[in-house]
């Protein structure tokens, strides 16, 4: 195990990652880190060469590699990850940021309980607080509320969601960092444990949690996705449902958004044939842009959208699709 680096304490990024490169939300949180303190990475794995040198041109300046913790479900994770803050920061302040996803919730709450630290999810912003510590933006009540807080201990655990700020590359010449690997023994007993993957069937489409473009079915469109999945992949973006069209199985569970589903941040929401339901909307509301395309103009939608579009799906969302091509040149 590693022992504490002297000078200040760092921040620590939980570094999500995907065929063994970097997600693009730990570039967001690389790029709050460095406004917050020195930056160090928590790499879940045997962290590979080309992705640490990637980090080391976003700044990071150790990279904490835990092998063990590669196949680990998120409460094992969580303990791991304590061990290595512990060894990091010993009991002295520290920042660890992950991005909030359900798995990383998880295991950050673990982390809190584990090493006695405050917990902040969901957090839309983060900024440093006049005595160091580190403020979290968060929204409440369906985006209804915008509040501030900080932890009352001097470590924190904040999980930032995807999206809420861009990722900006540092200025300067890359570093090499230095690579720790923590040899953290998963705890003996009755824990979970990750036996086999099943990839998910391959898509060129961004992860619904991450994409910076959604583009949503409702039940206006009577279990015909095609032009949500059209206009989707003209954006680059992601598919996502409402309730209705999950339960129907117009497409798959993984895609619904709202209170029981996922919660989603990207820069454009475009919801077609979707009323906007109040369990629909806990899960979008905190969207950028707001597009509505719904034939009904009392449907409630219209309330939240930036942008409105009275009328049917079938007809409007095509002719978008059509008109960003023209523009791209591509028609
Ligand atoms: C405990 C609980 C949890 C829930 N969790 C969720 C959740 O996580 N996510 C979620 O989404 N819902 C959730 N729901 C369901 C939610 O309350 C709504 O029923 C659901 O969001 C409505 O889905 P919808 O907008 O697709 O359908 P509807 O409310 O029926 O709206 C369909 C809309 O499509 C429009 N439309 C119809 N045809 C067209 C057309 N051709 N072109 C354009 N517009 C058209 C209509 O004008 C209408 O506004 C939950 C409900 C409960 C009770």
């Amino acid at each position: 195990m590693t022992t504490a680096a002297p000078g200040a304490a760092p921040v620590l990024v939980v570094v999500d990652h995907h065929d063994d490169a970097p997600r693009s939300s730990a570039y967001e949180l690389l790029t709050v880190a460095r406004t917050l303190g020195p930056v160090e990475a928590v790499w879940f794995g045997a962290a590979p060469e080309a992705a640490v040198d990637r980090l080391g041109a976003w700044g990071v300046a150790r990279v904490h590699a835990v092998p063990a913790a590669a196949d680990l479900l998120p409460p094992e994770r969580g303990e791991a990850l304590a061990a290595v803050v512990e060894a990091v920061a010993g009991p002295g302040a520290s920042t660890v940021l992950l991005a909030s996803t359900f798995e990383n919730k998880e295991t950050a709450a673990r982390l809190a309980l584990a090493t006695g630290a405050g917990l902040m999810v969901d957090a839309a912003a983060l900024e440093a607080g006049p005595d160091g510590r580190v403020v979290a933006v968060q929204q409440a009540f369906a985006a209804t509320w915008t509040l501030r807080a900080c932890t009352t201990t001097p470590r924190a655990v904040v999980a930032l969601k995807p999206n809420a700020v861009a990722a900006v590359a540092p200025d300067g010449a890359p570093t090499q960092p230095e690579v720790l690997t923590h040899d953290v023994v998963p705890a003996a007993g009755p824990v979970a444990r990750l036996v086999e993957r099943t990839p998910r069937p391959a898509s060129d489409r961004p992860d619904l949690g991450e994409a910076q473009v959604v583009v949503v079915g409702g039940r206006g469109t009577e279990g015909d996705f095609s032009a949500v999945e059209e206009l989707a992949d003209v954006l680059g973006g992601a598919v996502g449902a409402t309730r209705v069209a999950t339960d129907e199985g117009w497409i798959g569970h993984e895609a619904q958004i709202g209170q029981t589903g996922v919660t989603i941040t990207p820069r454009l929401y475009i919801g077609a044939g979707v009323s906007g339901a109040v369990h629909h909307r806990g899960g979008m509301q905190a969207s950028g842009t707001i597009v509505a395309v719904n034939s009904d103009p009392e449907s409630p939608i219209f309330e939240i959208a930036d942008f409105g579009v009275v009328g049917d799906l079938f007809t409007v969302l095509p002719q978008a699709a059509a008109e960003i091509r023209r523009i791209r040149g591509e028609a």
